[in-house]
């Protein structure tokens, strides 16, 4: 589960029954029968009215969204669209997000415009007895004004509200899951149902005939490279490993290689999400990565390129390498690149960096071959909102942080934990990896004889 779920342990029923009545007659022993669809529904209905302050009506003939798994989707989406807040000391102002398929709930636009009462979200529905049902939940919950419901067509894109030409940061999604009504009943067969959907979703709901949830993801990879970065990340949940490897060779063939993806394990389930963009903003690997998977994984080989890039330098004391840093950073600094000091993160006790760069100054055939340069001058960039060096109106070429992080390295044995010190650099924007990964390189070489 995601680390800021706040349903990491089972609800107390109980409790939740006392703030939501018609959920008492459902409780026994302080359980639920999670196979009692009614049952299902009030405890969805019953965790959004105390938790979110939302009244619910679940239909019995629609899928019923549990919420904790919903809302690890929820979180990551805010990871993405925050990755980047605390160094670039801004938060994203009037967030606009797109949920396509949101179904009788509209679980993903309520979840999101609770949490982000900024944000403002689309949600399209293509099943008329769905898209009547969000309408109702919506307005019966005024939230009209953060959240505008659109029908959508067969005939049309799956994608269709960025055809208005307004900039979204997101977009989401959890498509409908098989390809055929064969597929439903031979996965039941095995069991490997995702859990409670079999029993409630319409076809409309849990089929997309033209391959399933690849198929349908697939379609919106396709439609992604019309609109670019009109919308800044595009995202799906997938219920299937193989529907992973397909969308990300999807993604590799046609050259879309700013990716991430991510995995929610709840109990025996496991889930995945993808994200991809056109725009050269990158996440960290602690969003854009499953950390815990090892090399001989499927996913491994497929887990998008490295976006932090951590230089240990072991024996070193962490006040001693800040210096280290700072002092490296300033030398560059003379040659055309600007690194800021931003106050510490929480958990750390030494400032970040924020790094721009117009060009590579700093390797040797840069330093041989220059040319004069063109008067510095300093002015706001319009991407990060940031002052920066720059020759020209363009935007910095690299844009990068750069810290000192202390990690515990346990070597085995409880007594032989130790901590080692650590630069880590963090790729925040711009097109060529190289140009980052040079600079990460220059920086660490020019670090270590300053600590001899
Ligand atoms: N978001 C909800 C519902 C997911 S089920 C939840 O997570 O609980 C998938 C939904 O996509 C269904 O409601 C289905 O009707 C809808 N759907 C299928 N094809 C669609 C399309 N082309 N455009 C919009 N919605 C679609």
């Amino acid at each position: 589960m995601h680390p800021r779920n706040r349903y990491r342990n089972v609800p107390d029923f109980i409790a939740l029954a006392e703030s939501y009545e018609p959920l008492r007659p459902y409780v026994t022993d302080s359980r639920i029968d999670f196979k009692d669809a009614e049952a299902q529904r009030r405890l969805t209905e019953a965790i959004m009215f105390r938790d979110f302050g939302i009244t619910l009506h679940i239909p019995l003939n629609r899928l019923c969204p549990p919420i904790p798994n919903r809302l690890n989707y929820v979180l990551w989406i805010q990871d993405i669209v925050h990755a980047h807040s605390s160094v670039l000391k801004s938060h994203p102002q009037a967030v606009r997000g797109i949920d396509i398929g949101t179904g009788a709930s509209a679980i993903y636009p309520f979840l999101i415009c609770k949490t982000e009462p900024g944000w403002k979200m689309v949600a399209t529905e293509i099943d008329e007895e769905s898209h009547s049902f969000a309408q109702k939940n919506i307005s019966g919950n005024d939230m009209q004004s953060q959240i505008t419901l659109s029908k959508a067509s067969a005939s049309g894109r799956i994608l269709f509200p960025l055809e208005d030409n307004v900039r979204f940061e997101f977009s989401m999604c959890n498509p409908p899951f098989y390809g055929s009504a064969q597929e439903v009943a031979d996965l039941a067969k095995e069991k490997e149902l995702p859990p409670n959907a079999i029993c409630t979703g319409a076809d409309i709901e849990m089929i997309y005939p033209d391959g399933g949830e690849a198929g349908f993801v697939g379609r919106m990879v396709e439609e992604s490279e019309q609109f670019l970065t009109q919308c800044k990340w595009y995202t799906s949940m997938l219920g299937k490993m193989s529907s992973v490897l397909a969308i990300i060779e999807l993604l590799r063939k046609r050259t879309i290689t700013n990716y991430a993806i991510t995995e929610f394990v709840q109990g025996q389930t496991r889930r995945w999400a993808v994200a991809w963009s056109f725009s050269d903003t990158h996440l960290p690997d602690s969003i854009a990565r499953i950390s815990s998977i090892p090399p001989s994984h499927a996913l491994y080989p497929v887990l998008p390129p490295r976006n932090t890039l951590t230089q240990p330098f072991p024996g070193c004391m962490p006040a001693r390498l800040y210096e280290a840093l700072a002092e490296t950073l300033r030398t560059i600094e003379a040659d055309g690149v600007l690194a800021t000091e931003v106050a510490p993160r929480a958990g750390s006790h030494h400032p970040s960096f924020f790094i721009e760069a117009q060009a590579n100054t700093w390797s040797r055939s840069a330093r041989r071959s220059r040319r004069p340069r063109a008067e510095m001058q300093l002015q706001p960039d319009s991407h990060t909102g940031n002052t920066v060096a720059s020759a020209g109106k363009t935007n910095p070429s690299l844009t990068c942080s750069a810290r000192v992080i202390i990690q515990e390295t346990d070597a085995g044995s409880p007594t032989a934990a130790t901590s080692t010190c650590s630069v880590e650099f963090q790729w925040i924007y711009g097109k060529e990896r190289a140009l980052f990964e040079s600079f990460v390189s220059h920086v660490n070489r020019k670090i270590a004889p300053k600590l001899k």
